[in-house]
């Protein structure tokens, strides 16, 4: 029977907001700084210490909720997840549970051309936990670092929609996407901004009942994503083509050994006897609060794509490129519009997008980081739009723009000065070529006639005498024209 099986996932994704204070008090919630510098007794835990919900948070968790397609509560409650550990100093977390923030969105991903919608359970709020640092002083201690407790999370849980790896990290990839489009969160999967937990199990192909699953944890990179869900997955049929069965666990991901194992058995919800805090109250957000959030939802990355596609004459490829990354965007968009400003009514949306978008491609997203971490594209989009503008109206050549723009990211100086003061324009004054040109003809009486006697081959020889004494800066399109029409008018 091996291989008649079904791959079942679902993903539990933890998502840092990007705020300046954490979820309950007013410490900084940023990444970075010394151990234990944003700290107050609220996020330390102290006996006493009473916490204050920060609005900023809600709100962010409000806006992804509703990128999500997802139904805002408008009373939801916190409650205390109990559970002992050194990095929890209150012996709780904050988080919710029976009345979660919001419930019953989705999203849709694309594998191999088919599409997949995956229901996303609810979006939650939580705080995170501290920090705990193995393998320091003697190398067998371990410290808490307590700068992350309390920063505000959401918690995404999506059905157990995806049928394998390859849907599992196409969904991440979308979800983070949205995440970071609408300013919520950095996405970043190293510092553990973005974390994901995949719950995974296998059943008959036909089965309705879902199968006991493992939940797997430590898969803080897309690959590891697909490599650990590839592995247990086979693992998983293995046990059971042996006639064993599956156990109900928490696995972590080991990328030493591309393996899966076991960490504890899986505890239940009731194991956290979670019960609403009685230090906070319930958490209410009125629907002209949930309206005024939704209206200033940011154009969603996929419907950037179909615009850039319709309107700006895109490939689906380009327009995958120029929303890697939310600054990417915003780069490509701030030079279409002010390319189209400096070029006049003549500009056509459709051929600058396009040309934009091959420039950024090719050249500037050289300077970037992959993946659009630390995403900060060279030059302002005005300067970018300022160098096409003079390639458009032929002061500088295609090839020529690529030095003048790496001349750009080096010195931070304006294309115009540049092209300026190391005499870059391309002569495309027919009058100053003429002269140029006739000078050459001049000079090369024997291959004059040679031309004129039918030897026409020996215009591309013209050609390159008329670059060799403008030194590359003539118009080629301008010189080949005028060399045509010299060799043959005086024939
Ligand atoms: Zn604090």
């Amino acid at each position: 029977m091996a291989g008649a099986f079904e791959t079942v996932i679902g993903l539990e994704v933890h998502s840092q907001l990007l705020t300046q204070s954490k979820l309950f008090c007013g410490c900084p919630a940023r990444f970075g700084a010394q151990a234990n510098e944003h700290v107050c007794p609220v996020c330390l835990g102290l006996p006493g210490a009473l916490p204050v919900p920060n609005g900023a948070a809600v709100d962010m968790a409000m806006r992804a909720a509703l990128a999500l397609g997802c139904q805002v509560r408008t009373q939801s409650v916190f409650e205390r997840k109990n559970y002992f550990y050194p990095d929890l100093a209150k012996g709780y977390q904050i988080s919710q549970f029976a009345l979660p923030l919001s419930e019953h969105g989705e999203l849709s991903v694309e594998v191999d051309g088919a599409t997949r919608t995956v229901s996303i359970v609810r979006i939650h709020m939580e705080e995170d936990a501290a920090k705990n640092i193995h393998g320091v002083g003697s190398g067998t201690d371990t410290l808490v670092d307590f700068n992350r407790a309390g920063v505000p999370l959401i918690e995404i849980v999506s059905g157990p929609d995806l049928r394998s790896a390859a849907e599992a990290e196409a969904y991440l990839r979308r979800l983070r996407e949205v995440l970071m489009f609408c300013g919520v969160n950095d996405g970043n999967l190293e510092e553990g901004s973005f974390r994901c937990d995949a719950n995974v199990s296998i059943r008959p192909v036909g089965q309705q009942q879902l199968g006991t699953r493992t939940e797997l944890k430590n898969i803080n990179s897309f690959r590891f994503v697909r490599k650990a869900i590839e592995y247990e997955v086979s693992r998983q049929k293995a046990v059971v083509s042996g006639g064993g069965t599956i156990v109900q666990e928490t696995r972590t991901w080991l990328e030493s050994s591309a393996t899966t194992v076991s960490m504890r058995s899986k505890e239940e919800a009731m194991d956290y006897r979670y019960f609403p805090d009685p230090d906070l109250p319930p958490l209410q957000v009125d629907e002209a609060r949930v309206d005024a959030v939704r209206a200033a939802l940011p154009e969603l990355p996929v419907d950037k794509r179909a615009r850039y596609v319709a309107t700006m004459g895109l490939t689906e490829s380009d327009a995958g490129v120029m929303t890697g990354h939310p600054e990417i965007a915003c780069y490509f968009e701030g030079v279409v519009s002010e390319l189209c400003k400096q070029l006049g009514n003549g500009a056509k949306l459709a051929s600058v997008g396009k040309r934009v978008a091959n420039f950024i491609q090719s050249e500037a997203l050289r300077y970037v980081q992959t993946e659009g971490l630390a995403a900060s594209l060279p030059g302002a989009p005005e300067a970018l739009a300022e160098l096409l503008a003079l390639v458009e109206d032929g002061t500088v050549s295609g090839k020529m723009a690529k030095s003048v723009f790496s001349d750009m990211v080096q010195s931070g100086r304006s294309a115009r000065a540049l092209v300026d003061e190391k005499g870059l324009s391309q002569v495309s004054d027919a009058g100053q070529l003429e002269s140029v040109i006739r000078d050459v003809l001049a000079s090369s009486p024997d291959n004059v006639a040679a031309y004129r006697g039918g030897k026409t081959g020996l215009l591309g020889w013209f050609v390159g005498q008329v670059m060799k004494a403008t030194k590359g800066a003539a118009n080629p399109k301008l010189a080949n024209e005028l060399l045509r029409k010299l060799l043959d008018e005086e024939a």
